[in-house]
């Protein structure tokens, strides 16, 4: 059998050759390496004092992945894979620092809110910058979208493409960015909608409700993301395609995102830069089931249910 030239990208599982690293965090924030739909359970390559605080597992392995990674590998090798349906899939980022977003990225977006969008007309997020989502928003793909109990508000899916930050950095020039990127997921932006004149709240509240981000189904490493610019971005809700364009179609592009954010405040590893939504967005209520698909990125569909306790506060 001749193998292509094997560099530091490729796994070798028993005889297969694997281009592909998709990492996942799983059950109780353990790391795992995923394919052919099984998860290899390598969390033995982060250190133990991790355990005290698990969900800080992925961050240090982006922080160290240069030296973890052949440990990793290793691991993936010599562990048995559970399948995937077996494991419950959380963010793979599960506790990023920071979720920034980027609103009015993709033109035809623009204007399709009309009464209910609040970036002024015509204004990108070349000039309207970013907001933030709550990290404590983010769910995975082995989770459910709870929306608050009892409500009559319009709440909305975003598809969006996700860029996972892989080391600090400040006014990074945008002819640098690409070295900060690690890697991909899908995310889903779900925003409860004001209601012009009786329901305004700010943004970031609308935006963090627990469930409001879900990430994944995993994290693809940048190198086995060729064209991060041209990736078609699809999202359907039970089945019926709603959104369906191409990260082509984003008004400010990811390095130009990143000198954005970085501009501002610094960036840290396992940041996550959420790069705006495409035209399509519409509402999701309890029962349905949304499907997010980036191409080379991956799929995961989430169910929507009813939080299971009313707020203090009616929603
Ligand atoms: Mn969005």
């Amino acid at each position: 059998m001749v193998l292509p030239e094997t560099n530091s990208t490729f796994l070798i599982f028993g005889q297969h050759l694997i281009a592909t690293m998709k990492l996942a965090s799983f059950n109780d924030y353990r790391i795992g390496v995923v394919e052919d739909r099984l998860v290899h359970d390598v969390t033995a390559c982060v250190p133990a004092w991790l355990d005290g605080m698990p969900e800080q597992r992925m961050r240090w392995l982006i922080d160290n992945w240069q030296q973890a990674r052949s440990h990793l590998q290793d691991l993936a090798r010599s562990t048995q894979g559970l399948p995937l349906g077996s494991v419950k899939l959380l963010a793979p980022v599960p506790a990023p620092s920071h979720v920034f977003a980027a609103p009015a990225n993709y033109q035809k977006h623009i204007g399709e809110l009309g009464e209910r969008a609040i970036t002024k007309k015509g204004r990108s997020a070349r000039e309207q910058g970013f907001f933030l989502k709550a990290p404590g928003s983010l769910v995975g793909a082995g989770e459910a979208i709870s929306l608050p109990k009892g409500s009559k508000r319009r709440f909305d899916h975003e598809s969006e493409l996700a860029v996972v930050i892989g080391k600090p950095g400040r006014n990074i020039p945008r002819e640098r960015a690409m070295e900060y990127v690690f890697g991909y997921s899908c995310l889903m932006d779900i925003t409860m909608r004001i209601e012009p004149g009786t329901g305004e709240e700010e943004r970031s509240m609308r935006k963090s409700f627990e469930s409001f981000t879900p990430m994944g189904p995993y994290l693809v490493t940048a190198d086995e993301v060729n064209a991060p610019g041209r990736l078609a971005n699809r999202l359907s809700v039970n089945g019926e395609i709603r959104q369906d364009a191409n990260t082509s179609d984003l008004i400010v592009g990811i390095e130009e995102l990143i000198e954005l954010v970085s501009s501002v405040l610094p960036l840290r590893t396992g940041d996550v830069i959420a790069t705006g939504t495409p035209e399509g967005v519409g509402p999701l209520v309890v029962g349905d089931n949304v499907t997010i698909a980036i191409e080379s990125v991956g799929e995961m569909t989430l169910p929507v249910i009813e939080a299971a306790v009313t707020a203090p506060r009616a929603y």
